[in-house]
């Protein structure tokens, strides 16, 4: 029989999933089912390539689980659902409480579920899911993969904020960070492309829609861009990222909005698509920028200034770096990006790379710097699922 181990990532309408086959990590197949709750429930699942969609009422996670399961049976992508050794969840907020995955006990759901005010939609969301499996599949075992975990190793002088004292005590207000599972993934692999460096140095930059950066010293995270929640950091798809806090005081006085309304402008309508007008997707604005819109020009230098700074910082915080990696789908995608990022540093740092390959390079790992770069700079495409099976299988002695 062949061991078999779901990633999921359950959200607040949608549960994803990716099911893999232990011994060689291999994918088996990917879905979702999304609009949980609606009458038209969308159920989408890609195997050997091919891609199989309905439309259907699905009421809740419970059903949306139930679904899943049926599937890989009627559709003969497992033999029997026996198969599934484990299921390995994404959560979003660990908290102070965990500095690795856990398997989830009912120690490891009550730590979530007090985590819930830290992240309101995303933890309760991923308990639903994990209730979900848990009452399809009693028997199995779970583990929680935190997002935050990675960056537990941080020093207080990283992850306080200068506020009153009595705020982290009695709130917990702190840097947590976020895209942990992604960093730590990307400073191993970039170990791997440098096993000859017994120390390594790497600046990982996670940009995507969500944008973090991490500083990892020998496989340990010491900074990290995002803090509280993911709104901290570099400038975003539609957030802000790092701002002087008086701006939501000044913008709320002069737009005559209130504090929750301006955070949700904060969220949702800044970064990229508050400075360009056009668009949070870099390809709206790439061709926007392309016809001159002085705007959308705009919003891309500042984008790779932001992105730039912090890898300033964090080259100091390292006492140098031995590779900057670039990931997620700006970072494998858009190599206009890279190149104005690059262009940012390459006096200071001295990081050259060759701009021919760069410009042809999306979506694969690449190595983009010359021989004469001072720092290796690379392209690792992120795979936070495939994590979450090793998390899983680690945690749960599978072999
Ligand atoms: P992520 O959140 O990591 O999935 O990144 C999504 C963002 O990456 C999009 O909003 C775009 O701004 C950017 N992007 C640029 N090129 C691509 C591409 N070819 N495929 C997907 N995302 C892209």
């Amino acid at each position: 029989m062949r061991k078999l181990v779901m990633a999921v990532n359950a959200g607040s309408s949608s549960i994803k999933f990716k099911l893999y086959e232990i011994k060689n990590e291999r994918v088996i197949l990917s879905g979702i089912v999304d609009r949980i709750g609606h009458n038209d429930a969308i159920f989408k699942m890609n195997f050997n390539g091919e891609e199989r969609k309905a439309i259907l009422p699905v009421k809740n996670h419970e059903i949306g689980v139930d679904l899943i399961l049926e599937k890989l049976v009627e559709f003969k992508i497992v033999e029997s659902i026996e198969e599934i050794q484990g299921v390995g969840h994404r959560i979003v907020q660990g908290g102070k409480y965990f500095q690795d995955s856990a398997v989830l006990n009912k120690d490891t759901e009550d730590k979530i579920e007090a985590l819930i005010p830290l992240a309101p939609l995303h933890n309760a969301a991923h308990l639903v899911g994990f209730r979900a499996f848990k009452k399809a599949l009693p028997k199995l075992g779970n583990v929680a993969v935190f997002d935050t975990a990675f960056h537990q190793t941080m020093e207080e002088q990283d992850f306080l904020y200068p506020i009153p004292y009595e705020y982290y005590q009695k709130h917990d207000i702190r840097r947590y960070g976020a895209h942990g599972t992604s960093h730590k993934y990307l400073a191993e692999e970039a170990a791997k492309l440098m096993s000859e460096v017994k120390h390594p140095r790497v600046i990982t930059c996670h940009i995507g829609s969500g944008s973090s950066l991490c500083a990892v010293n020998d496989g340990v995270c010491v900074a990290t861009s995002m803090g509280l929640t993911p709104l901290g950091g570099v400038m975003m798809g539609t957030r802000t990222g790092d701002i002087d806090p008086s701006v939501m005081f000044f913008a709320c006085q002069e737009e005559g909005k209130d504090v929750k309304e301006m955070y949700q402008i904060f969220n949702k309508k800044s970064g990229l698509l508050g400075i360009s007008g056009v668009s949070n997707d870099t390809r709206d604005i790439e061709d926007a920028a392309l016809k001159g819109n002085k705007r959308a020009i705009l919003a891309q230098k500042m984008f790779a200034r932001r992105v730039a700074d912090f890898i300033g910082q964090y080259f100091v915080r390292l006492g140098g770096a031995d590779m900057i990696v670039f990931s997620a789908g700006i970072g494998e995608n858009a190599p206009i990006y890279r190149k104005l990022i690059v262009d940012q540093i390459k006096e200071a740092l001295g990081v050259e790379i060759d701009e021919e390959l760069n410009s042809k390079v999306r979506g694969k790992l690449a190595v983009l710097s010359t021989p004469k770069s001072k720092i290796r700079v690379s392209v690792i495409p992120t795979d936070e699922e495939l994590m979450i099976l090793r998390d899983t299988v680690r945690l749960l002695n599978l072999k």
